[in-house]
């Protein structure tokens, strides 16, 4: 089998950030990576959820709702995944750096009914917030 793209990247010599790590048919795939890969600090499974139900909330809502195609995490807790159409990386950012400071003005996580999520019980809305700080520390340095 082929590798896929994002198995291509070099994840030792990752840093934390926002990169643009590929494009087709218009759709451009940022890599929001929050933690250092194989760095023994990753988000821990309650924070990384509420960060899915927040993020994925506030951007749907956002200017370029109709534009966003998936919001999601990665399997090894280091970051997320968002896939938009037709936004290319410097317009990508700055909507990012909105919609993360648009997660902390939440004082609820979206979406925690039992009827609405998977686990819905497993949610910290306060470690989610704290993981956001510290990744938009990084995204405005
Ligand atoms: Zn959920």
């Amino acid at each position: 089998m082929e590798n896929i793209k994002s198995f291509e990247l070099d994840h030792d010599i990752m840093i934390p950030g926002f990169y643009l790590i590929g494009e087709a048919n218009k759709v451009y795939t940022y890599d929001l990576r929050f933690k250092v890969p194989n760095g023994g600090d990753y988000l821990n499974n309650a924070a990384i959820h509420s960060i899915e139900h927040l993020f994925a909330t506030v951007v749907r809502n956002s200017d370029i709702k109709n534009n966003v195609v998936y919001f999601g995490p990665m399997g090894c807790r280091t970051g997320f995944y968002l896939l938009l159409l037709g936004i290319e990386l410097k317009e990508a950012k700055e909507i990012t750096i909105n919609c993360m400071k648009d997660c902390l003005n939440l004082d609820f996580v979206p979406g925690t009914e039992k009827i609405q999520c998977g686990n819905y019980l497993e949610h910290n809305l306060e470690d989610a917030q704290n993981e956001i700080r510290k990744y938009l520390k990084i995204l405005v340095n």
